[in-house]
This record gives C-alpha cells, sequence and structure tokens, in this order.
C-alpha cells in the first residue's frame, strides 16, 4: 500500500530540516527560523488572558469575528479598503490563507509562477493543489527584484496565478512601484490572478515603503492579499492570518476554511483587534531594532573574506552569497553546523535559485549577531581556496 502522491511528493521545509538538526547540538548560535525575538506585546497578551478568564472558550465564526473582521477592515481603510463582512477571512497563520487561497484559484495541472528564491512553504502549497511551478528567478545584480521581461518569458497558456511576496522571505527584497505597476499591466493582459504575500509589509527599512500591486489598476479584483500576525506584533505561536479579496473568492476560501480549521479561538481573535487597536507603535520600535541588526549583520558578512551580502531592504533575512567557497550551499551549511555550531538555511531551500547563499534570520539579539559572525569568520579564514 503507497501514501497519496500528494504525501509523497510534498517537499518538508529546509528551514525546519536545519533546526532539527540543530536541535542535535550544544553551543549553537542559530540564524535559521523566521521568528521576532520579541514577546507579543503586553495588551495583546492581556486582552486573550481575560478572554479565557471570561470563559470564551467556544467555537467562533468561520470567517472571524465581527470585532477582528472590523479591526481588520479599519486597518486597511485607506488601501484596500474591505468590507469587513464580505471581503476579509480569518485563518490560522498567513500559512492558511495561502494555502486556501490556492486551493481555491488553482486547479491540479495549473501554472503558478513564484519570484525564487522563495520561501521553501509555497512549493509544498502549490504542490498540495497539484498546480506546476513556473520559477521566475530573481538575481542578486538586481537586489532580487525580478523583471518584468522575466514574467513576461514565464507565462504561456496554462499560467493560472502568479505568487509575489514583498519584501520577500528569504531576500529581503522589495518590488518597487514602478515594476508592480508594469507587472499589473501585464496580469490583467493574460487575465491572471495574484496572490499577494504582504506579510512583512510593515517591516520596511530606511525610510522606504511597501508598495501593494493592488493598489494598481485591475489588480484589487484579481487578488488576494495575504498578511497577519506573526511577524507584525511577534506573534508567531499564536497562529493568526487573514486573506483580504473579492466576496466570491472570499466566499469559497471560507468553504475550504470551514472544512479544514473550522474558525479560531475567541481571545486569539480579540487579542489581535486589540494589537490593531492600539498596538503600532510597538510594531514601529521593533522594525527600528530589526533595522539596526540589519545593519549590523551585513557590516559583519561583508567583512569576512569570502562571503559578500546585499543590503536588504525589509523583512528581518540577510541573503549571504557563498558562492566563493565552491562548495554547494547545503555542504556549506552543514559543515559550517558541524564545526562552529551557527545554524544558518541552504539557499537551495528557497529554490534552484538559491544555490550559492545562505540565509540568515537576524531576528535574535546582537550578541548572537557578534557570537554567531565571529564563529563564521574564523570558519571562512580556516578554509582553504577561499578567493579574496
Ligand atoms: N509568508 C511568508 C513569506 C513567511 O515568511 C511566513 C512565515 O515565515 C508566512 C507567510 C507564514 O506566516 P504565519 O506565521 O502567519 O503562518
Amino acid at each position: 500500500m503507497q501514501l497519496s502522491s500528494i504525501a509523497r511528493n510534498t517537499r518538508a521545509s529546509a528551514i525546519r530540516a536545519m533546526y532539527n538538526e540543530a536541535r542535535k547540538l550544544t553551543d549553537t548560535v542559530s540564524f535559521t527560523v523566521g521568528e521576532p525575538d520579541f514577546t507579543t506585546p503586553q495588551p495583546i497578551i492581556d486582552e486573550a488572558c481575560a478572554a479565557y478568564q471570561r470563559g470564551l472558550t467556544h467555537y467562533t465564526p468561520n470567517k472571524g469575528i465581527p470585532k477582528l473582521l472590523n479591526a481588520i477592515a479599519q486597518y486597511h481603510k485607506d488601501d484596500l479598503k474591505p468590507k469587513p463582512d464580505e471581503e476579509i477571512l480569518c485563518t490560522c497563520g498567513a500559512m492558511e490563507a495561502l494555502q486556501i487561497a490556492l486551493l481555491t484559484l488553482v486547479d491540479p495541472g495549473d501554472e503558478v509562477i513564484v519570484v525564487t528564491p522563495a520561501w521553501s512553504n509555497y512549493f509544498g502549497h502549490i504542490a498540495m493543489c497539484g498546480g506546476v511551478i513556473r520559477e521566475v528567478c530573481a538575481k542578486e545584480e538586481n537586489d532580487f527584484m525580478p523583471t518584468v521581461e522575466d514574467f513576461q518569458a514565464a507565462i504561456n497558456e496554462k499560467t493560472k496565478l502568479v505568487l509575489l511576496n514583498s519584501p520577500s522571505n528569504p531576500t529581503g527584497a522589495l518590488i518597487d512601484a514602478e515594476t508592480l505597476e508594469k507587472l499589473a499591466a501585464l496580469f490583467v493582459k493574460h487575465d491572471l490572478f495574484v496572490i499577494s504575500d504582504e506579510i512583512y509589509s510593515k517591516l520596511v527599512h530606511d525610510g522606504a515603503k511597501a508598495h501593494s500591486i493592488t493598489s494598481f489598476d485591475g489588480m484589487r479584483e484579481r487578488t488576494v492579499y495575504v498578511s497577519g500576525f506573526s511577524k507584525m506584533f511577534a506573534m508567531t505561536g499564536w497562529r493568526l492570518g487573514y486573506a483580504i479579496a473579492r466576496p466570491d473568492i472570499i466566499a469559497a476560501m471560507t468553504k475550504l476554511h470551514e472544512n479544514s480549521s473550522s474558525c479560531l479561538p475567541e481571545p486569539t481573535q480579540l487579542a489581535a483587534a486589540k494589537g490593531l487597536e492600539c498596538c503600532l507603535e510597538d510594531v514601529e520600535s521593533m522594525r527600528k531594532s530589526y533595522e539596526r541588526r540589519r545593519n549590523l549583520i551585513c557590516g559583519l558578512l561583508n567583512d569576512i573574506p569570502g562571503i559578500s551580502v546585499r543590503v536588504p531592504k525589509g523583512a528581518f533575512y540577510a541573503f549571504a552569497n557563498i558562492r566563493s567557497t565552491g562548495m554547494s550551499s547545503v555542504d556549506f551549511c552543514m559543515d559550517l553546523l558541524k564545526k562552529t555550531g551557527v545554524v544558518t538555511v541552504p539557499g537551495t531551500g528557497f529554490g534552484a535559485a538559491g544555490e550559492g547563499y545562505i540565509r540568515l534570520s537576524y531576528a535574535t539579539s546582537d550578541e548572537n549577531i557578534m557570537e554567531g559572525m565571529k564563529r563564521l569568520k574564523k570558519y571562512m579564514m580556516n578554509r582553504s581556496g577561499v578567493r579574496e
């Protein structure tokens, strides 16, 4: 008896693979999982505790409780302007929103364009709905921003959907407004759907702004906008995300949500609404500290012979070039882990375009960053064959 083809063909995440490998060792310095090291702001925690104390421990409406739907609509009043009762669905993390958006829009055999290097879970999500991945490789020389020409070349009669992620995990790239406008015209011309994963939109550095594809002509009605609370409010463990789309898409996604996770805990939803109401300043202070750590880690990485990194514009990842070592990114990460205890993620975990790179999450303390980079520098100095 054989497991299903979906189970056999769905890839596990390279990020978790390194994380699990590192758990077998002691004295490690980890740059793996993309998770804020801050605790969720106190008012959010207090709101959830009070809700549990009040006994709010029951099923809730599939789409989300009105208080949270209204808070999300208010938060998006100047951009997507969603109708709270028809155009928003709260999900178990942005992860579930992405999965059910794909299941809603993609039939087996349809092609889905993904900009690579891409967040590793996209590969699993697309495999789970029988979609076929068509990669558009973003190049380091273009600050990992995809070009309109590359999209044009990737589109064919089987293309159904484009998955965008700006700011990007793993490269930190931000797609500029001019490129987004041209992409929007291209997607409208070819009648394509878009899923726009904008979970890092509040974490953009150097005074820049994340632009959304939904703001360009013809895109609001063909886009499922996905975001969530994990990165913004350091709420990864709470598992709360949301999707915004036109009513028929949200209605279809709600059926899938009802048949999988069903609904979300009321205390979690009340807590997230509280966050949107009163904790946006906390988000900005966390962002500032990511920007400072980004400058720290990029400065230290660029000081290591044989390693270079482009300063990422958003999110909290550095995607460093290790090509000078001549090693594959998997061999490099494994060897580095074994010899120094520094845990990084091989670039190929984010698609073939990631070969020759490693990803480091800098959502970690200054001490970790300094210790990790000290070990990495020593490792590189001790290696033979580094071309400086
Ligand atoms: N999208 C991207 C690009 C991510 O990096 C992540 C998490 O790492 C997610 C979505 C999932 O976020 P959530 O914790 O809300 O499921």
